[in-house]
């Protein structure tokens, strides 16, 4: 991969870095204790109980992505970088651009995931 791609992709990972610890930051927000007895009503309670099971799912999704991104963010100077860990095929920049933290092509991803 040339250099200069190289310097964009990081550049695009560290801006996903940014809006995912942004979220996490508004997840955790989202998913502090609900008080048991509070002015809202039961029916508001029961939904921010179910709200609250969503947004953490949502925040161990966003761990997840951002562990990824930094781990993708360190080997953008690996000579390997931007391989299918598969087929060890060069993933195309348009990809790696739009997902940087993926390290699969997409037949590979295709296969894995079915
Ligand atoms: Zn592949």
């Amino acid at each position: 991969m040339e250099k200069k791609q190289k310097e964009k992709l990081g550049n695009v990972i560290r801006e996903k870095i940014k809006v995912q610890k942004k979220n996490m930051i508004s997840y955790k927000e989202l998913i502090k204790p609900i008080p048991p007895d509070n002015a809202i009503g039961r029916l508001t309670r029961m939904e921010a109980i179910s709200n609250k099971s969503i947004n953490e799912a949502a925040l161990d999704e966003a761990k997840h992505t951002l562990s990824r991104l930094e781990r993708a963010l360190k080997m953008t100077d690996d000579p390997d970088f931007g391989l299918c860990r598969v087929c060890e095929e060069m993933i195309p920049f348009a990809r790696l651009m739009i997902m940087p933290e993926s390290d699969l092509c997409v037949q590979c991803a295709e296969k894995l995931t079915g």
